[in-house]
């Protein structure tokens, strides 16, 4: 998905939840695995919001880091640019627990 669909959600979900009452405040969820961009959305943001309630909101980012389960052992780890083996088996990658997350967390409204 694009930064400019993605950001189109996010306005739509935000009116969808404080109608005409104006935002100022927007928490955003954005797993790490995601190839979403914050300085794009912003920008997007930027473009689309001023004719909404959203106008002037702040947008806060709070990335979540990419977390595996191992398949051999289901111990649950980091993984790095340069490491996605499994500290404890040393098997390789592993199911993705967590970096996928995508949502709208909180907003906030005068
Ligand atoms: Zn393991």
């Amino acid at each position: 998905m694009h930064e400019l669909t993605v950001t189109e959600e996010i306005l739509r979900i935000v009116k969808e939840y404080a109608g005409e009452t104006r935002v100022t405040d927007i928490y955003l969820v954005i797993g790490e695995l995601t190839s979403f961009i914050d300085d794009s959305i912003q920008f997007y943001f930027d473009l689309l919001s001023p004719d909404t309630a959203a106008a002037g909101a702040r947008l806060h980012f709070h990335r979540i880091p990419t977390r595996f389960r191992c398949r051999q052992c289901s111990g649950e780890f980091a993984p790095s640019d340069h490491r996605w083996h499994c500290p404890t088996c040393g098997a390789i990658g592993g199911e993705v627990i967590a970096g996928k997350e995508f949502y709208v967390e909180s907003i906030e409204v005068v």
